[in-house]
């Protein structure tokens, strides 16, 4: 059987171990023929939780714990293995990868280290945080990398407005506010920006009287770029703009930020804002475990470095999509964008490519297609642009309509992983939790 190992299961690398596992592996079989491969996925986590939905869980509107994923029970479902720990070191001589000691919540091993030996490997570790060496950035910033991330800042939030509420009883003189700095206006940003002015107006309606959801609760995006959504087109950035206006969130475009000290956003203009609150959307990397996987070459970003094919340019067996693959992207000056609809269409691709690897057929290319970006800007509203038509063309789409299309986006990663039976269930139990619970998860 062809061992074929996966490490990372996010919205690239579960959408291929499911594909795989459905095709050619099954760890569960009992009926049928052999099965033709061994596919393994590896996460540090348990559980997957879609990336793109992280500023919803930050801003309250979502509860993760309703949206995760079990990967031992997508595995069990899908027919292949799962592999809990860290990928921590890569052997290419010997095809095998490491994994690190799997912790308990009181820090006692619950795993050791363990080895396992593939005949393909395909690395969709994603990205992290990048912060540009910007002095206090780290240490004084939250970033949404993860889901415990994005928990902590609601809860962080919860608790300032909580602060500041009962400040205000005391001395009605000195008002009190909330301020929230975020760094980087591209979608996550600005995303983040229209779910907490929402946030706010619940957690107003939930008891918090006295602090008004707009007097005084202050949500500023702070962007180096002369306009937010640097990288979408001008339109789409000019629509974002007027709809965050109108939910009196304040943009500082034009202002790079030179340091960040607790509590205060430096520029390199001269000014600095006092935050309660301060997130960093500004950037991502690859993670750096990758520059460290036995001489695999990667780019300035950390990124591993594979043709065209998605295998890399330095091992036949390894392959790397999603985040963490620098992949080219022929006619543009650019590879590949770091997004969610790239990790799915390489998934898709390479669920292909490997079948016709496993027969010792040559691997076909792939190319991506850009079908335009989503960006919500709250419950009811969401801004875009999609390739509209077999001409190319972009339609701009915006209101309900975009809204709706961008929950769609959510959906269509849930009926790859489970089935279309499944997304309808999904969706319909998503009804019924938002009609029996609060509008923001208010712990
Ligand atoms: C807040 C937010 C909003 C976003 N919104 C959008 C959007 O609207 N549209 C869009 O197209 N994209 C969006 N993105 C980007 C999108 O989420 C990513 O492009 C996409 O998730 C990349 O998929 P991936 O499979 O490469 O990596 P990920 O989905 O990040 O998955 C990586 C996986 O690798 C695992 N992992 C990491 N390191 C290790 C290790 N050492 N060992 C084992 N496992 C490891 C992680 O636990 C994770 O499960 C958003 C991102 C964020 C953070």
């Amino acid at each position: 059987m062809h061992r074929i190992i996966i490490v990372g299961g996010g919205a690239g690398g579960l959408e291929l171990a499911t594909r795989l596992g459905n095709k050619y592996g099954s760890a569960v079989r009992k009926k049928g023929p052999p099965p033709l491969a061994q596919v393994t996925l590896i996460d540090q986590k348990p559980t997957h939780v879609w990336k793109p939905l992280l500023h919803e869980v930050a801003s309250g509107s979502m509860d993760s714990f309703a949206r995760e994923l079990e990967y031992a029970a997508q595995a069990r479902w899908h027919g292949f293995e799962f592999h809990q720990g860290p990928l921590t070191a890569l052997n290419r001589a010997g095809k095998s990868v490491t994994i690190g000691p799997l912790l308990g919540t009181d820090m006692s091993e619950v795993l050791p280290t363990r080895t396992l030996e593939y005949d393909t490997l395909v690395l969709c570790l994603g990205s992290t945080t990048a912060y540009y060496g910007v002095k206090g950035a780290q240490e004084n910033c939250i970033a949404l990398d993860t889901v415990e991330q994005a928990i902590s800042f609601r809860e962080r939030m919860i608790a300032a407005c909580t602060r500041a509420e009962y400040r205000m009883d005391e001395t009605v003189a000195d008002k009190a506010s909330v301020s929230i700095a975020i760094i980087g206006a591209g979608a996550t940003g600005v995303e983040l920006s229209a779910e907490l002015r929402n946030t706010a107006e619940v957690l107003h309606a939930y008891g918090l009287k006295n602090l008004d959801p707009v007097r005084d609760i202050d949500i500023r995006i702070i962007e180096a770029a002369p306009r937010i959504l640097p990288t979408l087109s001008e339109r789409l950035s000019a629509a974002a703009v007027e709809l965050l206006r109108q939910k009196n969130i304040i943009l500082m475009t034009g202002e790079a930020v030179s340091e960040i000290s607790a509590g205060v956003v430096h520029t390199a203009s001269g000014k600095s804002v006092n935050a309660d609150l301060i997130v960093w959307s500004a950037g991502i990397r690859a993670p750096a475990i990758l520059a460290e996987l036995d001489g695999l070459e990667v780019n300035h970003t950390g990124q591993i470095v594979v043709g065209q094919t998605l295998r890399t340019e330095t091992d036949e067996n390894i392959f790397a999509l999603g985040d963490c693959a620098a992949c080219p992207w022929p006619d543009h000056q650019r590879g590949v964008p770091p997004r969610a609809q790239a990790a799915h269409q390489q998934a898709s691709f390479l669920a292909r490519a490997l079948a016709l690897r496993m027969q010792g057929k040559p691997l076909p290319v792939y190319t991506y297609r850009d079908l335009g970006s989503l960006v919500s800007l709250g419950r009811y509203s969401a801004v875009g642009s999609l390739m509209g038509n077999r001409f190319g063309k972009k339609m701009f789409v915006e209101g309900l309509v975009a809204r709706y299309m961008y929950t769609s986006l959510h959906r269509m990663h849930v009926a790859t992983l489970q089935g279309y039976r499944w997304m309808l269930l999904d969706m319909l139990s998503d009804w019924l939790r938002r009609a029996t619970a609060p509008r923001v998860k208010l712990h």
